[in-house]
C-alpha cells in the first residue's frame, strides 16, 4: 500500500478498531469490533467525511470553488458539508425545503456560521428536483458543482470505498462481514467494492418502502469496482469485490420518524452498556437490527462481525435524549 495514500486514506487509517463488548451479540457468540467513523473529524463526522472528500477535491481541481446540496433541517451531510467547505476554502451552498423559519436549528445555524449561503425553496419546487432548478440556482449563486442530497454521487460513493479499504487493510483476514446503515446506499455500495470477496456488506435501510434502492446501490457498487481499477492504490485482490446485502425491516417508522417507545429503551441501554452514544436516525437502527438478526440465528457462533458507526451525533439536538 506504499507511499501514494491521499490524506483520506491516511486519516482513515487512523480511526480506531475497537472490540465493544455487547450482551446481545456476546450471548450469542458474536463478536462486535466497531469502526469509530464517528471520531474522524468533529464536525464533519462519519460517513460523510468520506462522501466529501472527493467532492471537495473535485470542486478546488475544477476551479470553480463552490459546491451546491440538498438537505433538510438537521442534515448531517448539509452540516458536514459547511463544515468542510469553510475547512478546505470552498463556497458552500445548501438548499433546504421548506421556508425559512424564524429559529434556524442548531444545525442550520453552524451551517450558516461556517459560511454556508442558505436557500430555502418550497416543497414543491425540492420534489422538482435538483436539475429543474440548476438555472435559477446559477443565477442566484454563481458557478457550482452539485453534489445530490447525501452527497450521494460516485466521488461520495468512492470516497465511502475508504472505509472498506481501510477495514480490509487493518484486520486482513480478521472480520466476516461490515454492517453499516443505509440512508441513499452509497455508503454501503463503496464499501463493499473496497471489501474482500467472501466478506459481505450489510447495509440496514433506514427508509420505509425501499423502492429502487437495491437497484441503485447495485448500480454504484459497478461503477466504484469499474473506478477501483484507475486507482493508484492498491485494493485487495479480488476481481468482484464483496457481496453486499440489504436490510429492510428496522427503519422503524421510517427517516427521522418519531421513535417508538421500545427502541428508545433499547437506545438507552445500548448507550449505557457499551459508552457509545448513537445517532438517532441511523446508527441506531442498525445496532437495533443487528441485535434483532443475531436473535433470530442469522450469524453463526464465531462471527465477528465489524459494525461501521457512521456519526451524525450532531443530529441528536433534534430529538429528545434517551435518558430521560
Ligand atoms: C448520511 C448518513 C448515513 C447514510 O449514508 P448513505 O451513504 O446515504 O447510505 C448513515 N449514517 C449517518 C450518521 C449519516 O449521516
Amino acid at each position: 500500500m506504499g507511499g501514494n495514500l491521499d490524506v483520506l486514506h491516511q486519516r482513515a487509517l487512523d480511526v480506531p478498531m475497537q472490540v465493544v463488548p455487547w450482551r446481545l451479540l456476546n450471548e450469542r457468540g458474536i463478536q462486535l469490533i466497531l469502526r469509530r467513523d464517528d471520531l474522524i473529524d468533529p464536525h464533519q463526522s462519519g460517513n460523510k467525511f468520506y462522501k466529501l472528500f472527493y467532492n471537495l477535491q473535485a470542486a478546488s481541481q475544477s476551479g470553480v470553488g463552490q459546491l451546491l446540496s440538498f438537505g433538510g433541517t438537521y442534515s448531517n451531510h448539509l452540516y458536514a458539508l459547511a463544515a468542510a467547505g469553510h475547512a478546505a476554502g470552498i463556497r458552500t451552498v445548501g438548499v433546504v425545503r421548506g421556508e425559512r423559519p424564524a429559529n434556524l436549528s442548531p444545525t442550520l445555524k453552524d451551517a450558516e456560521a461556517w459560511g454556508m449561503q442558505l436557500c430555502f425553496i418550497s416543497r414543491a419546487e425540492y420534489r422538482a428536483g435538483a436539475e429543474a432548478l440548476r438555472g435559477r440556482l446559477r443565477d442566484a449563486y454563481g458557478d457550482f458543482l452539485l453534489v445530490p442530497e447525501g452527497g450521494a454521487n460516485l466521488d461520495g460513493a468512492r470516497g465511502a470505498a475508504v472505509i472498506g479499504w481501510a477495514i480490509a487493510a487493518s484486520l486482513e483476514n480478521e472480520f466476516d462481514a461490515v454492517c453499516v446503515p443505509c440512508g441513499t446506499g452509497s455508503t454501503l455500495a463503496g464499501i463493499a467494492s473496497a471489501l474482500p470477496a467472501g466478506k459481505p456488506a450489510i447495509g440496514f435501510s433506514v427508509l420505509k418502502g425501499a423502492g429502487n434502492l437495491g437497484r441503485d446501490i447495485a448500480q454504484v457498487h459497478q461503477a466504484c469496482l469499474s473506478l477501483r481499477s484507475h486507482l493508484l492504490l492498491s485494493y485487495p485482490d479480488v476481481a468482484s469485490g464483496a457481496p453486499w446485502r440489504l436490510i429492510n425491516g428496522y427503519h422503524a417508522g421510517g427517516y427521522a420518524r418519531k421513535l417508538p417507545p421500545m427502541l428508545v429503551r433499547f437506545w438507552r441501554d445500548f448507550e449505557a452498556e457499551t459508552g457509545i452514544f448513537l445517532d438517532p436516525v441511523y446508527s441506531l437502527k442498525m445496532f437495533w437490527g443487528m441485535a434483532q438478526l443475531a436473535a433470530q440465528g442469522y450469524w453463526k457462533p464465531g462471527t465477528r462481525l465489524v459494525a461501521v458507526h457512521t456519526g451524525g451525533l450532531q443530529g441528536r439536538r433534534g430529538f429528545p435524549a434517551p435518558s430521560v
